[in-house]
């Protein structure tokens, strides 16, 4: 095995193999991508794909709208396939509360150059025949958001970096950080000690575990998110727009001639990884479709099918909500060398490309292409939540992914 390198990577998701990718640029700089499980296996290929360009900051509508690009530049730039449809999407309001929350959205969208506007319950209707105009009190469509095969990315940027002579390292875990005087000086893995000195902590569900092996804190929540995809139903176009039920926290997309939703539950679960076991894989959790099942009832009005479509495949992943809703990415306090790229609050796979290149950028030059303070772990420093208390911030940021109120 590899016994030295100037940047290890921890985790082969979409947020480390993009990372290492990036990484791979610089010339005469040795990177190793290592894996506990396959190349790219866990959370990242199990997501919806979607990307949203509204969110509630200028800083992440700027991100989102680079990684836009980048999607649509992903084989030119590695070499690798990636299916994307740019659909568009249309989010709605049922309620009042929500309606203004989209008026907010809409002038800050427009501020930053998004193409979106507000049309009529019967306009997103004709855009989107699935979706029933009965119940919706205000409709947004936001012409920038796409969809893409969430199973491309992360192998399609591991499989890119190895082109670039990054060290793959699948099956390897790794089970300390090694640092002295203050310094990262390596890690341990199951299968020996690679020496360096930068690692990157992007092990998805398993960050706050990494870190913490190594006395490093970082407030993350291992959180439950699952998805159906309906049977081809007649009708389905793959450019039909996404739907997004705000209060419902629902989502809808055009997949395979199906559907593809899921929900952002009420009640999120979260994991305690370590209690998992050393072995776990993510296609192991769990599952609830009666949560799905739920969901649908709630939206009945407005997308009846949920509740009436065969269902092909029911799947779910484990991303990492924060307190804050904000990524994790950057230094950690205490340590030099050790970098985070996770906390991905349900939102990582579609910035990954920008945040990867983002995180290179700032390993390589000692500060990030733009101000990312809102996304560095050093945010957390003075707040010392109880795990309840966290629990509590994160399934609040979780089921308002949305924005309703
Ligand atoms: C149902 C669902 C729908 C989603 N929809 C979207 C969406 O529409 N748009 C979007 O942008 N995002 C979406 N997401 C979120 C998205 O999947 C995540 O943000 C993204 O995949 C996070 O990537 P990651 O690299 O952090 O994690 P992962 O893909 O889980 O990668 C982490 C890797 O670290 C490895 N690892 C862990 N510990 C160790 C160790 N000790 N040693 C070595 N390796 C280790 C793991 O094996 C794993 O491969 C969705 C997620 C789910 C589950």
């Amino acid at each position: 095995m590899i016994s030295k390198a100037d940047a290890i990577v921890i985790g082969s998701g979409a947020l480390g193999a993009a990372t290492a990718y990036y990484l791979s640029k610089r010339k005469d700089f040795s990177v190793v991508l290592i894996d506990k499980h396959d190349i790219g296996s866990q959370t990242s290929p199990r997501a919806a794909g979607m990307v949203s360009c509204v969110r509630k900051s200028d800083l992440m509508i700027g991100l989102i709208k680079d990684a836009c690009r980048k999607i649509e530049t992903f084989t030119e730039e590695t070499g690798q396939p990636l299916d994307w449809v740019h659909s568009g999407s249309l989010r709605i309001a049922r309620r009042p509360q929500d309606a203004e929350v989209i008026k907010d959205d809409l002038e800050r969208g427009r501020r930053m150059g998004l193409d979106v506007d507000l049309i009529s319950p019967e306009q997103a209707h004709r855009l989107n025949p699935f979706l029933k105009p009965t119940g919706v009190v205000t409709a947004m469509r936001i012409g920038d958001d796409r969809y893409f095969d969430p199973a491309q990315v992360a192998v399609g940027f591991a499989r890119a970096a190895a082109a670039q002579s990054v060290t793959l390292l699948p099956k390897t875990d790794v089970l300390a950080v090694n640092i002295t005087a203050g310094k990262v000086t390596g890690v341990t893995t199951a299968k020996g000690i690679i020496e360096g000195p930068i690692v990157v902590d992007a092990a998805g569900a398993w960050t706050r575990q990494v870190a913490e092996a190594s006395g490093i804190g970082v407030p993350l929540v291992p959180t439950r998110q699952h998805l159906i995809i309906t049977e081809p139903l007649d009708g389905v176009r793959a450019d039909l727009p996404m739907v997004q039920i705000m209060d419902a926290a629902v989502y809808a997309r055009p997949c395979h001639g199906g559907l593809l939703w899921g929900v952002y539950e009420e009640t999120p679960q979260f994991f305690d990884m370590q209690s998992l076991g050393a072995s776990f894989d993510v296609k192991d959790m769990p599952l609830d479709i009666e949560v799905l099942r739920s969901a649908a009832t709630d939206v009945k009005d407005q997308l009846p099918v949920l509740e009436t479509a065969q269902v092909r495949e029911f799947r779910g992943g484990i991303p990492t909500m924060t307190a804050d809703g904000h990524h994790v990415l950057g230094p950690a306090p205490g340590a030099t060398g050790f970098y985070f790229a996770s906390g991905c609050n349900v939102a990582g796979l579609s910035i990954s490309p920008t945040l990867g290149e983002a995180l290179a950028s700032w390993i390589m030059l000692g500060k990030p292409p733009v101000d990312l303070s809102p996304m560095s772990v050093m945010r957390f420093q003075n707040q010392s939540w109880s795990e309840s208390q966290l629990q509590k911030e994160a399934a609040w940021q979780y089921r308002h992914f949305y924005g309703a109120v």
